[in-house]
């Protein structure tokens, strides 16, 4: 998510604008590169441990591998050159390619007059995250693991160990250890903390829809560098996402932003959406840091631990996060420097 594509809507708080003044704050080049190599390993070991999971508990779900960067003009070109010059030392494989070059990979693409070049990047993947929820759910299941859905958690307090209070109840649940991976609604589980919650809630959208005609549809992920639109391919339907809002609520849609999402799908992909009544527009909310890392690692709480703030790449970074989050709780070595992810960096 880029900043100028960013709308400040009438709810923006205080909070709010100390973080946009944060996050306007210049980071040295050699800070934003090593976080973008922390943030690229969390997702690079979380997808092969994706793999792995799913592999080992024999389970399948809806993926597609290969992602194009669409890139409207030279200049965005040359900046985008930089940051592959970059991934590819990380071991990254992309490439340049012509816009007719795109319909090799994307058959029923309708390349739009303003398309420059566009970048290859067959290695990225798309992969259905609730499919893969719902496997490892049933896998831990099977392991006596208990999940307890549409309960609230109203307060955590450490002693010697961690408590959960659940909404509701007087009674609390006693653990070694507790990790909060509340999302977005974390304040009230983490003001007794006192520690900075530098995060903001920015809320995008996404529209869904059926797949009408397989040869008209995209085959996999495409991003337009220059509208912050991103089209991917889940089995049997496709999903449109774009949008970043600062201080607006989830029940009011921007209508311009959902007329955009509708506008470049039929645009890009003409008669490979159905339109008639499956289509789904979602406004969501992502927790977002200041400096678009990750917090992961251990509250001010004995045994309480966080595991927030992964703004546009939640799913993306969800096992690689996972695994920083044992390594910090058993006191092995982390796939990243975990100083960079702390709650208290
Ligand atoms: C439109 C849109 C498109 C996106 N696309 C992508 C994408 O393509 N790839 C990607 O990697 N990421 C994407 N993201 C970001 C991704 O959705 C988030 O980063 C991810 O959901 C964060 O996961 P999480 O589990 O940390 O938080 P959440 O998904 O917000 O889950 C937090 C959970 O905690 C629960 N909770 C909160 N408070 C309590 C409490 N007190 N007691 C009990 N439960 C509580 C909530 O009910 C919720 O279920 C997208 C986000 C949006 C909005």
């Amino acid at each position: 998510m880029t900043l100028h594509a960013l709308k400040i809507g009438p709810r923006v708080s205080w909070e709010d604008l100390r973080w946009l003044g944060n996050w306007r704050k210049r980071i040295s080049p050699e800070t934003l590169l090593q976080n973008a190599q922390v943030a690229h390993t969390l997702i690079e070991a979380g997808k092969q441990r994706v793999h792995a999971i799913a592999a080992n508990e024999k389970f399948e779900f809806e993926r597609t591998e290969g992602q194009l960067i669409l890139v409207n003009n030279e200049a965005r070109l040359i900046q985008l050159r930089d940051k592959l010059t970059t991934l590819k030392s990380w071991g990254v494989v992309a490439s340049e390619i012509s816009p007719e070059d795109v319909q090799k990979f994307e058959p029923g693409f309708n390349a739009p007059a303003t398309l420059h070049r566009a970048i290859h990047i067959p290695e990225d993947e798309v992969g259905n995250c609730r499919q893969f929820a719902l496997g490892v759910k049933k896998a831990l299941q099977a392991m006596d693991v208990q999940f307890h859905f549409d309960t609230t958690v109203a307060n955590i307090q450490s002693a010697l160990k961690p408590r959960i209070y659940i909404r509701g109840s007087t009674q609390f649940h006693e653990f070694d250890h507790v990790v909060v991976c509340t999302g977005t609604r974390t304040h009230t589980l983490t003001q007794s903390f006192k520690i900075p919650m530098p995060m903001a809630s920015i809320a995008s959208y996404s529209l869904t829809a059926r797949v009408k005609e397989e040869i008209n549809a995209p085959r996999s992920a495409l991003h337009d560098a220059h509208h912050h639109t991103s089209i991917v391919r889940m089995g049997k339907r496709i999903r449109v996402s774009c949008g970043a809002e600062l201080g607006t609520v989830l029940s009011s849609r921007n209508a311009g932003t959902t007329r955009h999402l509708y506008r470049v799908l039929q645009e890009m992909f003409p008669g490979g959406a159905d339109y008639s009544g499956s289509v789904q527009v979602w406004k969501g909310t992502m927790a977002v840091t200041a400096d678009g890392l990750p917090i992961i690692g251990p509250s001010s709480q004995n045994g309480v631990w966080l595991n927030l703030g992964h703004g546009p790449n939640g799913w993306g970074m969800a096992c690689g996060s996972a695994m920083c989050i044992a390594a910090a709780i058993g006191g092995r070595s982390s796939i990243v420097d975990l100083k960079k992810v702390s709650p208290l960096r």
